[in-house]
């Protein structure tokens, strides 16, 4: 049984879900979030019966702060929790100082109003994945896969009990009932051909829904997933077009991008108020830097040889 917990994250329901597995054998949650979203996250488990520290493992799908930032601090107060993250992520949580330097650079003076204390996870509490492995997780199996596109160390889990597909941000933003599943694209990882292959890696397991932690659960998972990869090259080439527009500097490049995105959030969306959910789940800016950053390191030609390797420590969304 898998349970939607919403941490209510910034005091706003509907961008920040962690999910509850509850197996035969025990508890654990997929991306608990952030440090300031645990009072939060306690409160949810508590909605459902459950104290914070019954929980026995933690599947991180990637190391982004709005994610998992909170690990640090749930395993300081219950140190048998186990967590579970991919290898290029596994050293930034035991020791965030990179990470925190790289979101730094993202989110300024805002770093801490948004995530609070990130302290460091003991290695001997986390356990690096490849993809590929089956994990045995509260008396339940658990599938893994390496699903890279949005971020170098980005996971997805199959739980085979409930048919639930648990893919992070590689399965795009999607807020409420319409079909409008956004792809977040913050630098510095951010690769389309990865992408589409993580896409059909998810296709394969023949999930009956998708779990997204922006947010919630999806039926008609086919469907889903189209939509975001539609949005995801139309974006890429949205930024192509005005990367190479030499009538525009950079902030207009930008100014346009995020245009035309509000203005598809306005048709789409019934109201303002989830046109902010959106922004608050993928900041505009961010899925524009991202972007310009995987075309300049494409170059004219195509992807560039080797020299691009994708760094594994970042931030948000
Ligand atoms: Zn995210």
């Amino acid at each position: 049984m898998v349970k939607t917990l919403d941490i209510d994250f910034m005091g706003q329901p509907g961008v920040i879900a962690s999910c509850l597995i509850e197996g035969p054998d025990g508890l654990a949650l997929v991306d608990p979030g952030p440090t300031t979203g645990l009072d939060g996250l306690r409160a949810a488990l508590g909605a459902v019966g459950h104290a914070l520290e019954e929980v026995e493992a933690v599947l991180v799908t990637h190391i982004h702060l709005d994610h998992s930032g909170g690990v640090g601090v749930m395993v300081r107060s219950n140190p048998r929790l186990q967590v579970y993250v991919h290898e290029r992520g596994a050293p930034h949580v035991i020791d965030p100082s990179k990470l925190v330097s790289s979101a730094t650079r993202l989110y300024g003076e805002h770093m801490d109003r948004l995530w609070g204390e990130i302290p460091p996870v003991p290695a001997a509490n986390v356990h690096p994945l490849t993809g590929g492995e089956v994990l045995r997780i509260a008396g339940t199996n658990v599938r893994v896969a390496y699903t890279p596109g949005h971020a170098s160390h980005h996971v997805s889990y199959f739980d085979t009990s409930s048919g639930t597909a648990f893919v992070g941000d590689t399965g795009g933003i999607r807020i409420g009932a319409p079909l409008l599943v956004v792809p977040p694209t913050p630098p510095p990882d951010i690769d389309l051909d990865a992408w589409d292959a993580s896409l059909d890696l998810i296709r394969a397991w023949n999930p009956q829904r998708v779990f997204l932690t922006h947010f919630g659960g999806f039926e008609q998972p086919l469907e889903h997933l189209a939509d975001l990869q539609e949005r995801l090259h139309q974006a890429a080439s949205d930024v192509r077009a005005l990367l190479a527009d030499q009538s525009l500097d950079n902030e207009q490049r930008l100014a346009r991008f995020v245009d035309r995105m509000v203005r598809t959030f306005r048709e789409r969306l019934p109201d303002e108020g989830w046109v902010q959910r959106y922004q608050l789940a993928v900041p505009l800016d961010h899925c524009w830097h991202g972007l310009a950053r995987y075309w300049s390191k494409k170059g004219p030609k195509g992807p560039a040889s080797g020299s691009a390797r994708p760094r594994p420590a970042q931030g948000g969304s």
